[in-house]
């Protein structure tokens, strides 16, 4: 019998609360953001999990913990089967070049004072004098891609990685990050906002709200068959001309809560649509709703059929130009390769 591979990351039960402190001379501690609480996930090597949710829902700071940039209050993160949640310096420091990250804002995240040839030959010693600020945007994220690739990663984080370029610039990123992969079998956790961008380059969407996984499932079926009344306003929020589809769109009441003070039972039920009373006091579990499909939601299984959108064909307006630039960047990739 083969065996199963480990998968190059496995997140369990990931915790992480700020302490929230007041007063001046004497600082006590008033309270806690719960900016991450209980997340689970796996990513498979080769694989893109994209991670999304509204700006403050937790997944940059997911992200920043699966790398141990920031230490997690509880859970377990394991690399290759190894767990790092409690490695020391030493080691996490020798682990830390299998992971990498790409930040969102490729000239923020670039050191101004130093030419691109010494921030590459950090670890390459390659030269180069011209400073971030002579190059664009696109050039800059394709210098912050080889920052991180210079040290031969396994696992690459990126955060929100073409959200701050130009959307003809956006394509030509993913289609190199699409093509890294297959070149060297990488695993990405794709943060994003960008429903078109996950669409394209995911192979799995994890969906988060207010510090908790509340969907994931296979691309395919979280575009054409959401069952978390979230994920299903998220998706029906995407542009769509058509008068028809647009009547239908799940309207979310009220703003985000705040993660210093989250609603009791499901975190999602002073906006849910079908929120019922036990919803206030009850939190809902991830259930399985079909293998690889996990959904938290008490009711799920009897809500009304959800809206589908985007599905092949039937995009239209900025949502269906967007997919179709990264369609043609494709392309261009399919031929380049012949
Ligand atoms: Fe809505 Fe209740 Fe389901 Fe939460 S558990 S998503 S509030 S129906």
């Amino acid at each position: 019998m083969s065996e199963v591979p480990v998968p190059v990351l496995q997140v369990d039960g990931l915790v992480k609360h700020f302490p929230v402190s007041r007063g001046i001379i004497l600082r006590r501690q008033v309270g806690l953001v719960r900016a991450v609480e209980d997340v689970s996930f796996e990513i498979a090597r080769g694989e893109t999990l994209a991670l999304v949710g509204e700006s403050g829902c937790g997944k940059s700071t997911t992200g920043r913990l699966v790398l141990r940039l920031m230490d997690p209050t509880a859970g377990s993160v394991r690399f290759k089967g190894e767990e790092i949640a409690t490695l020391d310096k030493g080691a996490l420091r020798r682990l830390r070049r299998h992971m990498q990250i790409i930040f969102q804002d490729p000239y923020a995240s670039l050191n101004p004072r130093m030419t691109v040839g010494e921030i590459l030959a950090e670890p390459l010693q390659v030269h180069a004098r011209r400073y971030p600020h002579q190059f664009s945007g696109g050039q800059r994220q394709r210098i912050g891609i080889a920052r991180a690739l210079a040290v031969n990663p396994d696992l690459i984080v990126c955060d929100e990685p073409v959200s701050a370029l130009d959307v003809s610039i956006q394509a030509q990123i993913v289609n190199l990050l699409q093509n890294l992969q297959q070149c060297f079998g990488l695993s990405y956790l794709f943060i994003a906002h960008d429903l078109a961008v996950v669409k394209h380059i995911s192979d799995r969407v994890a969906v988060m709200y207010l510090g908790k996984l509340v969907e994931i499932a296979d691309k395919k079926t979280i575009y054409a068959r959401p069952l978390h009344p979230y994920t299903q306003a998220l998706l029906s929020a995407i542009p769509k001309p058509d008068p028809s589809l647009r009547t239908r769109r799940v309207m979310l009441q009220g703003e985000l809560p705040s993660p210093f003070n989250p609603p009791t039972g499901c975190r999602f039920h002073t906006r849910c649509p079908h929120a019922e009373a036990r919803c206030a006091t009850e939190e809902p579990k991830l259930r399985e709703a079909a293998p690889g499909h996990r959904v938290a939601c008490h009711f799920f299984e009897t809500l009304p059929a959800p809206i589908i959108v985007a599905r092949a064909g039937a995009a239209k307006g900025k949502f269906a130009e967007r997919l179709a630039a990264f369609e043609a960047a494709k392309q261009t990739r399919t031929s380049a390769g012949q």
